[in-house]
């Protein structure tokens, strides 16, 4: 075990073949780092609340224990090398406190600008790059009067703790303020303007330790009840709006001083004369479903360049391999599994998740077409 330092440690100490890696959150996300980590030969550490955590399956080992447990994390901290989260609703004083430990990465400088939706606007908005207009919201009055500054259709979300679309209402009329605020039970909240995109986008990007940047080729999201349902590529976007897309990622990337990867989505919007724009909606300091395509589709998954990074190792190359399509599972959809096996150009993953809940992301089936 090392102690905490600054993100130079990882230069000057780089994780060894046989160290431990320690992830805080036990979903597929962690899952599938502790399966890069181990062919890498690293150990994983998993430490999440749920008993049926999917991360616990393949971790070297797991504890089991609440996010508020200052002495199981304390033991967790200090039984790995270094520490990272697999989602960003860990609460932010938990990263604090494993940071004072150990080394934390991405820190928990990223995590606070990325799990309150008002600072991560301001963040992005003080780099000079597009968001969709927002106003905060503490009270019923501020959501009136952020109704008459931003109109409507608007959207009314709440700062933390929202993912998938829940947390969201929209508003497409000034005097449904009442009842959508009342929906948020007090939570503070934002309202952000509607954006008419063409096309939604995601960046997947990687930072390393010496702050060195790459990242994979745009990639095209298709939602379907606010879950994400398809990943394509390659987008449909112009070239001068993959390369912009990309430049904003390392803008974001380099300004949270960030190492391992990051996720950016973003939307296309395009005027009457054809000219596309990108407006930034969201970021995830974490490996993303949309990067999942990269396990077969890209020279480097994201799972092994966060890995990479976090190790304070050289990154890998995020060239694209193919044409690729991947599929969410969602709920009910995992019971197509034998179905998606007969088709040799499937790749199927499992998330091992016993109940399939409605929503619940339970797999994904990626098709990589050769260039
Ligand atoms: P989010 O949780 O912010 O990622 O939002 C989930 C989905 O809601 C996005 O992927 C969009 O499809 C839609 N959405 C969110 N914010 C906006 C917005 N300001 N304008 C239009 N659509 C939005």
């Amino acid at each position: 075990m090392r102690l905490k330092s600054v993100v130079s440690s990882l230069l000057l100490h780089p994780l060894q073949p046989g160290d431990t890696i320690g992830i805080l959150g036990g979903g597929q996300l962690g899952r599938m780092l502790a399966l890069a980590a181990a062919q890498l030969g690293l150990k994983t550490h998993i430490y999440a609340p749920e008993e049926d955590s999917p991360a616990f399956d393949v971790a070297t080992r797991i504890t089991q224990a609440s996010y508020e447990d200052e002495e199981a994390l304390r033991v967790f901290a200090e039984s790995v090398d270094v520490v990272t989260y697999e989602f960003e609703n860990i609460p932010l004083k938990t990263a604090q406190f494993v940071e004072r430990l150990n080394r934390l990465h991405p820190g928990a400088k990223a995590l606070s600008a990325t799990q309150d939706r008002l600072i991560e606007k301001q963040t992005i908005a003080a780099l000079g790059l597009a968001t969709a207009p927002f106003k905060a919201v503490d009270q019923r009055d501020d959501l009136v009067k952020a109704i008459e500054v931003l109109g409507t259709p608007s959207i009314l979300k709440t700062r933390c703790f929202g993912y998938d679309g829940k947390g969201q209402v929209m508003i497409r009329a000034a005097d449904e303020a009442k009842e959508a605020y009342a929906s948020l039970q007090g939570a503070p909240a934002i309202l952000e303007g509607f954006v008419p995109f063409t096309r939604e986008i995601s960046v997947v990007a990687v930072r390393a330790a010496n702050g060195a940047f790459a990242a994979y080729d745009v990639c095209e999201n298709i939602h379907a009840h606010h879950i994400l349902s398809e990943t394509r590529l390659p987008a449909a976007i112009t070239p001068a709006t993959h390369q912009k897309a990309l430049n904003m990622a390392q803008s974001l990337a380099d300004a949270l001083d960030y190492v391992g990867v990051l996720a950016v989505e973003m939307f296309v919007t395009q005027d009457e004369n054809g000219a596309e724009a990108l407006i930034i909606n969201e970021m995830a300091p974490r490996v993303h479903n949309s990067g999942h395509w990269t396990l077969e589709g890209a020279k480097t998954s994201q799972f092994e360049q966060h890995i990479r990074a976090i190790c304070g190792w050289p990154l890998g190359s995020c060239k694209r391999l193919g044409t690729v399509m991947m599929r969410n599972l969602i709920g009910v959809d995992v019971d197509q599994w034998q179905a998606l096996l007969q088709n040799p150009d499937n790749h199927l993953h499992l998330y091992g998740k016993s109940e399939a809940r409605q929503g619940r992301k339970m797999g994904h089936v990626t098709q990589v077409m050769a260039l």
